[in-house]
């Protein structure tokens, strides 16, 4: 019999979401584990470790270690949750920290510009309450996050919680400096095109400064995504900018269409209609962070909370609220409404894997229940 001693490591935790789970934070990984692993990881997470004296079954110990979950070496405690997250559970929480940005992107949702910012201690309260239901992943947004006028307090408490840190910017703050003091594990920055088209959207001269920023960060042991919308002067650049973004090892890579929202409202004409840009959505690769649900329209585990403590369903519901963030986190989640897909018009065999695409792209129709019209031109394109 096997008489290791076992510990929880530094990179997984235990969740209790609509089943148990154990997560590797690092990998972004979730594993349904059933009620008896769970008891026995649990009795990893005290810091004293665990002898396998009730698990005989050394393969899953073996799998356990090649997959980052347990250590045979001494390990601090870990979180043991207290109790089951709410159903639906809240995985994945963006964080507008501020709306101070040094840009102004001419497709920015946020539109006018202003230096509302979330207040440090509210944005603790908002850590520890995601950490009490489960939260597997906080989007770190703004405006440009950098620019929060405590990011170094902020910085320094993201140590203190089991979660996944993603830091999104434009990158052009990103130096070794900060690099070297960044408490996160995943920054992503936003490319949207290659030179011209990327610096018509955000500006001469960003071009060279993000994409040296992504190059940077991939030589440093944060993992590297990137996100592209699509618009009217980058349909060239995509197969390059493919080739480019695996070339530097970005794990994921998002592409999307921009609504017309905020700035993009006195710029409607750089978004290509459906039959142009739909097809520029089958580019990207990796997971994506908004993760859907079986059965339910997008952002079944997901939640916004604005830099002015407004929370909604994502944040381009931020006009349709479902509370301030000062009622509490779960407070605010529980009131989110989760449409199933049955309550769509799409008549479709992608439905399943599309879920209806963007819900509110598709409501900008007028019809809440239509299809999202980029989605299916993408669709439609691969049959
Ligand atoms: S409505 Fe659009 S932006 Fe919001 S969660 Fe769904 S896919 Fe994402
Ligand atoms: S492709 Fe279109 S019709 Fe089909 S599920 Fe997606 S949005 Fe609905």
């Amino acid at each position: 019999m096997n008489k290791k001693k076992y510990f929880i490591s530094e990179e997984a935790s235990l969740k209790w979401l609509e089943s148990h789970c154990i997560y590797n934070i690092f990998s972004d990984e979730l594993y349904e584990i059933d009620d008896s692993a769970f008891e026995f990881f649990k009795s990893c997470a005290s810091g004293n470790g665990c002898n396998s004296c009730n698990i005989s079954d050394v393969e899953f110990l073996k799998f356990s270690v090649e997959e980052g979950l347990l250590s045979k070496s001494r390990k601090a405690p870990r979180k043991i949750p207290s109790r089951q997250s709410p159903v639906p559970s809240l995985r994945y929480l963006e964080l507008q920290i501020t709306n101070r940005c040094n840009l102004s992107c001419r497709h920015c949702y946020i539109g006018k510009k202003s230096t509302v910012e979330l207040d440090i201690d509210a944005i603790r309260k908002i850590m520890n309450e995601f950490e009490e239901i489960q939260g597997l992943r906080l989007l770190i947004t703004g405006g440009e996050p950098l620019l929060y006028s405590r990011f170094d307090e902020l910085n320094s408490m993201l140590h203190d919680y089991e979660f996944r840190k993603i830091l999104f910017t434009n990158g052009l703050l990103l130096d070794s400096e900060i690099l070297g003091k960044l408490n996160v594990n995943e920054i992503q920055i936003s490319i949207d095109g290659l030179n011209e088209a990327h610096d018509f959207i955000r500006g001469k001269g960003t071009y060279e400064k993000s994409i040296e920023a992504v190059k940077m960060v991939a030589g440093t042991s944060f993992q590297v995504s990137v996100s592209t919308m699509v618009h009217t002067r980058n349909l060239n650049d995509f197969d390059e900018m493919g080739r480019i973004f695996s070339e530097i090892g970005v794990r994921d890579w998002s592409v999307d269409v921009p609504c017309i929202a905020g700035f993009l409202k006195d710029n409607p004409d750089i978004v290509p209609p459906p039959d142009v840009a739909g097809k520029y959505l089958r580019y990207g690769f990796g997971e994506g962070l908004h993760g859907g649900g079986a059965g339910y329209v997008c952002g079944l585990h997901l939640m916004s909370v604005m830099a002015d403590g407004r929370a909604a369903k994502c944040s381009f519901y931020s006009e349709d609220p479902v509370g301030h963030i000062g009622e509490g986190l779960e407070i605010c989640w529980k009131r989110v409404e989760h449409a199933p897909l049955s309550d769509l018009d799409c008549n479709c065999a992608h439905l399943d894997t599309c879920r209806g695409g963007c819900r509110y792209r598709a409501s900008l129709s007028g019809n809440a229940r239509s299809g999202d019209p980029y989605r299916c031109a993408a669709f439609l394109g691969s049959d």
